[in-house]
């Protein structure tokens, strides 16, 4: 059986200068694909300290071995870079159908290199790759961008672009695939500073597949199991639009600009409620989920918004941080986000952190263009959206995310800067999910849901055991949901799927896809996993980053929650050096935070090892 590692296309921005390239059999073994490939050479590619929004950094576009075929939840694809908005390692997961076109045009990854000196896009096809010319399309939304490179390269294309958030440098800019965001960290900023407005692919569906037989045996398998699953055929009804009614009923759902665990009123979000505005599905490539809500407003001041979402982030996003329970107001600033290209996330907690300072004299009427950024104002928000995507007035100061905000303004601003290494909270209260507080704390990208979720404290998930969400010693547990995660984005397997019972199935359509057989043993994924993990690690040690940027915010350490009618009241991060002592000694690493020469060696990554111990701070 011959062994497919997939193909690499190398993109130089300033040169013009397209190259395909093989990737090397051992990059496959140890890293399988997805996320593995992308630390691999992120790490090997980019210059320690390079500007994030310079011409060396570079930007990878990257979908996994199993996308473009039949098996289910499996066709996403990532962005990878240096992050704008932390500096640190970052990747954002994306779905619709882009991986599976990348596929299609016999690549798993591309390079993007340099920087254009005026607006390009990138067009690519099985036989063929172009920089064109996007001067046509610099300036216009994500929406009409795409619709102009469809209409120039026809039905068979698929696109990945910004929008002005991007072109702006906005630091949390997004990269929009039909209406699906790699929303996080600010990969769209790195587009658009590199004058990259989008990169379009033609191509027929073909496969590539090691052991096509055994593959699409599986495949089946995996497509019966899933639809039988019950886990399965409640996301396919509901998507994420009712988990706001679990996170209030239990105290999570950050409000004001989190500082209570529960939205007043919260019932009038509900689950029921958005489903009333629901006038459609959509979903990603080869995914009967279908699970992206499509709402419309039909009345009202927000009357003709219509998006594909909000999802559970940013119906919190847009509506918590303000105190806010319009939902028309949320579809609208969501529909406005995934034109712009923004990250909702960032977006609509940079939003909640001007409330707070306006509340409390910080920022003034004319600090703020004259809008009042009162509890529940809605309207000041959407208008916000505007402002930050376009670097209007406060907009402008806003756009550089609630780190940066926060240090321009001063005058102990950053109480209400809810970020972890620069990177916006998603929408689960840590002093009510203790696990899932450190595993943002201590996420290679900063505050991410995505990176290891703590099913167990918000579902009660009993694997690998079970936690009392108000507890700070479940270290190993934390440990588990990350490597897991890295593990599952090898594939790229979207992350809804972990609960839908195809778990031993992946490793097997790795193995049938790639050839390589070792890659059905669970115990050989879960050291992947771990290696990818502490190579980003490295990654981020050769940045600068150590044991005090693994924080939850400081309102979580100084402030007590408050929770309005569910438990938690009163709850803090009281113990937070003790879990990073047990985190770091479970994962091998120094009290600085930083992995030993000995564990480097022990999971294969050797290479990385003299780097880190150039650093001088392996004690
Ligand atoms: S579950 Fe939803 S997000 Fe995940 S692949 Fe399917 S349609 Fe896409």
């Amino acid at each position: 059986m011959k062994i497919n590692t997939g193909r690499l296309l190398r993109v130089d921005l300033s040169t013009g200068r397209t190259a395909a390239e093989e990737i090397p059999q051992a990059f496959t073994e140890d890293f399988i694909g997805g996320r593995g490939y992308g630390i691999r050479y992120l790490y090997d590619e980019n210059k320690p300290g390079v500007d994030p929004l310079g011409e060396e950094n570079k930007l990878i576009m990257v979908t996994g071995p199993l996308a473009g075929n039949t098996a289910m939840a499996v066709s996403r694809w990532m962005t990878c870079t240096k992050s704008p908005l932390t500096g640190a390692w970052a990747r954002s997961v994306c779905g619709a159908d882009f991986g599976a076109w990348l596929k299609f045009a016999g690549y798993e990854v591309i390079i993007i290199e340099g920087k254009a000196a005026r607006p390009v896009y990138i067009h690519l096809t099985r036989d063929d790759c172009q920089v064109l010319d996007a001067g046509e399309i610099w300036g216009k939304d994500t929406r009409q961008a795409q619709e102009w490179l469809t209409g120039r390269h026809g039905s068979a294309s698929r696109t990945a672009c910004i929008g002005q958030a991007g072109e702006n440098l906005v630091k949390y800019a997004a990269v929009v695939s039909g209406r699906r965001t790699a929303g996080r960290c600010g990969t769209g900023t790195v587009m658009g500073a590199k004058n990259l407005k989008a990169v379009t692919i033609t191509a027929r569906r073909h496969l590539d597949l090691a052991d096509p037989e055994t593959y699409n045996r599986l495949a089946k398998e995996q497509v019966e199991t899933i639809r039988n699953n019950p886990g399965f055929k409640s996301h396919k009804e509901w998507g994420t639009t009712s988990t706001q009614d679990i996170t209030n009923g239990i105290g999570i759902f950050p409000v004001q600009n989190f500082r209570y665990g529960q939205l007043l009123n919260y019932q009038k979000i509900s689950g029921e409620a958005y489903r009333k505005l629901s006038t459609g599905d959509m979903g990603c490539y080869s995914c009967a989920a279908r699970c992206g809500k499509v709402h419309t407003v039909t009345s009202g001041v927000y009357a003709g918004a219509h998006s594909e979402g909000p999802e559970y982030e940013s119906i919190w996003a847009f509506t918590g941080p303000i105190e806010s329970a319009s939902i028309e107001a949320s579809i609208r600033a969501d529909e406005l986000c995934d034109d712009f290209g923004l990250d909702t996330i960032s977006a609509g907690s940079s939003i909640g952190f001007a409330f707070e300072l306006y509340e409390k004299g910080l920022l003034k009427k004319s600090d703020t263009d004259g809008l009042e950024l009162t509890l529940g104002n809605h309207k000041a928000m959407v208008e916000l959206v505007r402002k930050i995507a376009f670097r209007e007035g406060i907009g402008n100061l806003l756009a550089e995310g609630t780190r940066r905000a926060a240090a321009a303004i001063g005058k102990g601003a950053d109480i209400a800067a809810i970020n972890i290494k620069g990177l916006e909270l998603p929408a689960y209260e840590p002093r009510g999910a203790k696990s899932q507080g450190y595993n943002y704390a201590t996420a290679n990208i900063g505050a991410s849901h995505c990176y290891g979720y703590a099913a167990q404290d918000i579902f009660g998930a009993p694997f690998p055991r079970p936690t009392d969400r108000f507890g700070e010693d479940y270290a190993d547990v934390v440990i588990f949901n990350q490597n897991g995660t890295a593990r599952n984005e090898t594939g790229i397997c979207c992350g809804f799927s972990g609960g839908w019972g195809w778990g031993p199935l992946f490793g097997k359509l790795l193995a049938a896809a790639r050839g390589i057989d070792k890659f059905a043993d669970e115990e050989y994924l879960k050291k992947v996993g771990e290696r990818m993990w502490n190579l980003e690690r490295a990654f981020n040690i050769r940045e600068g980053f150590r044991r005090r940027e693994d924080s939850v915010p400081k309102r979580m350490l100084t402030e007590p929650l408050h929770t309005r009618e569910a438990d938690g009241e009163g709850q803090m991060v009281r113990h937070q050096d003790a879990f990073l002592d047990s985190y770091y000694k479970l994962r091998g690493w120094t009290r600085e935070g930083v992995p030993t020469t000995e564990k480097l060696k022990e999971i294969g990554l050797g290479f990385a090892a003299k780097d880190v111990a150039e650093q001088k701070i392996i004690k």
